[in-house]
């Protein structure tokens, strides 16, 4: 038997609660995976609660990060005794994710734990501190650069946008921070912001085209927030889109990118290429400073999670989760 979450919809309504399951239960996979820490995601809050359709099919245990050690493996390239992370793939959303303290997956889906990282930290960092990681690659792919000006990261308290402020300060870039916690301030500027702005400033309808600012950006909030910031992305500049905390719509025109030659550089995580994922977490070892991860790390058990999937949703945590699941 084993400790997990699981999720349940039916006659009595859409539930998610703490049970023990048996090992029998586990989907078919051809790796399974005594877990050490998972995380706890946007997307695993919207499982969670149920606030949106993350799941494809029921009963599921949450959960689209778990780092641990391979208990049994029939896959050639794993072997019992490895330390692995699994970001993605579509886990904790149509197959059993890692809110739970076993797992059985593709052996594919599977990276080894980078040598930088312990599965704690692995896993304070997860799919945001990952995405983050995507979204500082493409900046660089199309040719940001330090010198050329502000970059401005969106959502910058949450998990994607605190790595994201911490990885760009360190390699170097100026950031602008903006938040709805302006009570947060010291927090950001000590992960690096040089500047913090009020989100109020980018959320409303704004016009095709605004004063030029921003070098480049990370976007993790969508809505018009996403179309303000390319309003106002400097001629040439890339913004990069990974979320949708404010809305799922776009309410934007052309004008940006016809008239400014603004790139909108689409950022998935889930099904993203190994390689670019094993360069993601290459590149986490050298430009995250693990400190300043442990400043945005706070740490739960299996028993309050359900509770800080809520908070999350609300927008009341700061950083990241990681979930002890043991
Ligand atoms: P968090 O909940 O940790 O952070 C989201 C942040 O967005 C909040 O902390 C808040 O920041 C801001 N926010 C919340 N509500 C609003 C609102 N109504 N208007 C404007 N800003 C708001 O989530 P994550 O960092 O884990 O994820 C961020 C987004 O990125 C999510 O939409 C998630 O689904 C998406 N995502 C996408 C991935 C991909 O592969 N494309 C992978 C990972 C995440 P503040 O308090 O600073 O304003």
């Amino acid at each position: 038997m084993f400790k997990a979450i699981l999720i349940e919809k039916d006659d009595a309504g859409y539930r998610a609660q703490l049970t023990e399951l048996a090992d029998d239960a586990l989907p078919e996979g051809d790796v399974t995976v005594r877990v050490a820490y998972s995380t706890l995601n946007y997307k695993d809050g919207l499982a969670i609660t149920g606030k949106g359709p993350v799941v494809r099919k029921f009963p599921m245990v949450p959960g689209i990060d778990l780092a641990g050690t391979v208990e049994a493996s029939s896959h050639p390239d794993v072997a019992v005794g490895d330390a692995v992370v699994l970001n993605g793939w579509g886990v904790g959303e149509g197959h059993w994710g890692g809110l739970a303290q076993r797992a059985r997956l593709k052996g594919d889906w599977l990276v080894p734990l980078p040598s930088a990282f312990t599965a704690r930290q692995a896993m304070a960092i997860g799919t945001a501190g990952y995405t983050a990681m995507l979204c500082v690659m493409a900046l660089e792919r199309h040719g940001v650069t330090p010198d050329q000006g502000e970059i401005l990261v969106t959502g910058a308290n949450g998990g994607v946008g605190s790595v994201a402020v911490a990885v760009l300060a360190k390699l170097g870039y100026t950031v602008v921070a903006s938040t709805g916690r302006p009570d947060e301030a010291d927090f950001l500027k000590t992960l690096g912001a040089a500047e913090i702005i009020d989100r109020a400033t980018l959320n409303a309808p704004g016009k095709p085209l605004a004063r030029e600012r921003w070098a480049g950006a990370v976007d993790t909030v969508g809505s018009h927030t996403l179309a303000n910031v390319c309003a106002s992305t400097r001629y040439r500049g890339t913004v990069t889109a990974c979320g949708l905390a404010q809305g799922m719509d776009f309410p934007s025109t052309v004008a940006p990118f016809i008239l400014r030659g603004v790139t909108l550089a689409g950022i998935d995580s889930v099904m993203a290429p190994r390689a670019e994922r094993l360069e993601a977490w290459q590149r986490l070892g050298r430009d995250l400073d693990v400190a300043k991860l442990e400043l945005i790390t706070s740490e739960i058990g299996l028993s309050e999670v359900i509770d800080t999937a809520g908070r999350l949703m609300a927008g009341q945590v700061r950083g990241r989760v990681v979930v002890d699941v043991n």
